[in-house]
């Protein structure tokens, strides 16, 4: 059968794509179509056809899944925030896990995977603890907030983001306010023209500090010490400064920071870790879920105390504090210098002082010391994006023979490409266990122990 644009078709929803979108088919022929969930028999208007695959806009739902809820959110469906809000949240967890299960099978070729119950959220609401709202005009050019939609920049307005913490709502408003007293102009993508970009709103949710930072096209917001003195009036206010972005970039930060008020960075902790978080740092979004994650990964370490670790991928430290409580002595390694320069600041605020840091590729700073070296590691964590392990930095981690390898991933098909690589060089599959550090979105983080095999598999045209 041949589909044409805005052709009436009627679907029943059997998957879900990477993105949360439903997929159905019709006489074998795939259908893509947002906000329907898993379950739902719907009616939907073509859009946009392949050879094999088409797009469709949901128009009517006909029978609804006995898993759907009405969203929390007003604006759930235009924002891009979230995906799987019209699903109830243990069904999320369901999908998310499938998810996880189908890559290591169709992508690992594993028979079996030694899956653990996902790790959900008890009150999947307000865990986020970083927002970055950005600035415009409505219609009728009002100053508005909230955050993009889908695929495109139109700002859905939204100053009171259910995922994220209810101290939001009143600093947008105090900025707000203060823009339009001031008439000072967002900035406008398209001519590179206006003020006031976004907003970046942090929280330490141990520690219940604040730091809002304004990102400005420009030297400085006016009158910005009243502006300061009216946000110092939300309990927890504790760093406020401006972030300069004159550049015409999808970006959100740029590189420069103006403190106006407090140290320049707030703390937090985590499992008994403190860090100091600036507007530049990278921090886990969600804390309640990365203790969980952390957690998890240090007791697949399995660590006695006298162990060496490698920590790959390890961003501002936060896995390798974590694991230098328990082992002998941490070695991370990380791409992006100013991640090991927090690393480093927050080892010496913990006092923790069995732990080194190396600023590179993991798949050049662990073959180097490898070879000149012969460091040597009776564990291996690894936390890589979205991407995966490169395969030189896997080659390395099987010629050290590390008892255990400890695999956090955000993507499960890279993680479950990776995993084939190790299992067909002697490593066992041990344990698999996800964990849901983004409710209501699609994505999914996943922990994985794989231990030498006391029988190692023989790789054709090696060890002849
Ligand atoms: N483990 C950290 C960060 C994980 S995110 C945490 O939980 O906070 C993945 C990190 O890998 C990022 O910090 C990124 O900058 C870094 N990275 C990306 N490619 C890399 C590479 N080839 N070698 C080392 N680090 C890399």
């Amino acid at each position: 059968m041949e589909w044409k644009k805005n052709d009436r078709i009627q679907v029943t929803i059997e998957d879900m794509g990477d993105t949360g979108e439903g997929i159905g088919k019709t006489d074998g022929y795939t259908w893509f179509v947002k906000d329907a969930v898993i379950g739902d028999e719907v009616e939907a208007k073509v859009m946009k056809t392949k050879k094999s695959y088409g797009f469709a806009r949901l128009e009517k739902i006909i029978n609804a899944s006995p898993n759907r809820v009405t969203p929390r959110c007003p604006v759930a469906r235009q924002c891009g925030g979230c995906q799987l809000q019209a699903m109830d949240y243990k069904e999320q967890l369901a999908y998310k896990e499938r998810k996880i299960y189908n890559n290591i099978t169709r992508i690992g070729g594993f028979d079996e995977v030694p899956m653990l119950p996902i790790m959900g959220m008890d009150e999947p609401w307000r865990y986020r603890n970083k927002a970055q709202f950005p600035w415009g005009l409505d219609k009728d050019g009002k100053i508005i907030t909230g955050f993009y939609a889908g695929r495109t920049h139109a700002i859905i307005e939204n100053g009171d983001c259910l995922l994220g913490i209810e101290e939001n709502r009143e600093i947008l408003k105090i900025i707000k306010n203060h823009l339009e007293r001031c008439h000072i102009r967002p900035y406008d993508e398209a001519a590179h023209s206006g003020l006031i970009r976004h907003t970046l709103i942090r929280k330490g949710f141990h520690t219940g500090e604040l730091m809002v930072c304004q990102v400005i096209n420009g030297k400085s917001l006016p009158h910005q010490d009243e502006l300061s003195e009216q946000l110092l009036k939300i309990p927890g206010m504790t760093s406020i400064s401006v972030n300069i972005n004159r550049d015409q970039t999808n970006v959100i930060l740029g590189n420069e920071v103006i403190n106006l008020y407090g140290p320049g960075y707030i703390t937090d902790s985590i499992g008994g870790v403190k860090y100091r978080i600036s507007p530049l740092s990278f921090y886990q979004v969600n804390p309640v879920q990365t203790e969980k994650l952390y957690s998890t990964a240090l007791e697949y370490a399995g660590l006695t105390g006298g162990e060496t670790v490698w920590d790959l991928y390890c961003g501002i430290g936060t896995i390798s504090l974590f694991l230098a409580q328990k082992a002998k002595k941490v070695y991370g390694v990380e791409i992006v210098p100013q991640a090991i320069d927090d690393a480093r600041e927050n080892a010496r605020i913990n006092g923790i002082e069995n732990v080194e840091f190396f600023v590179g590729k993991a798949e050049e700073v662990l073959p180097r010391e490898y070879e000149k070296n012969q460091v040597y590691a009776d564990v291996i964590v690894v936390d890589p994006p979205r991407k995966g392990c490169d395969e030189v930095c896997l080659d390395t981690i099987v010629k050290m023979g590390p008892k255990r390898v400890v695999y956090v991933s955000c993507d499960s098909a890279t993680l479950a490409r990776d995993m084939k690589y190790l299992a067909e060089r002697g490593y066992e599959v041990v344990k698999v266990r996800g964990c849901d550090m983004f409710p209501h979105a699609g994505h999914v983080e996943t922990v994985c122990l794989l231990e030498l095999s006391m029988f190692p598999v023989t790789v054709a045209g090696e060890g002849k």
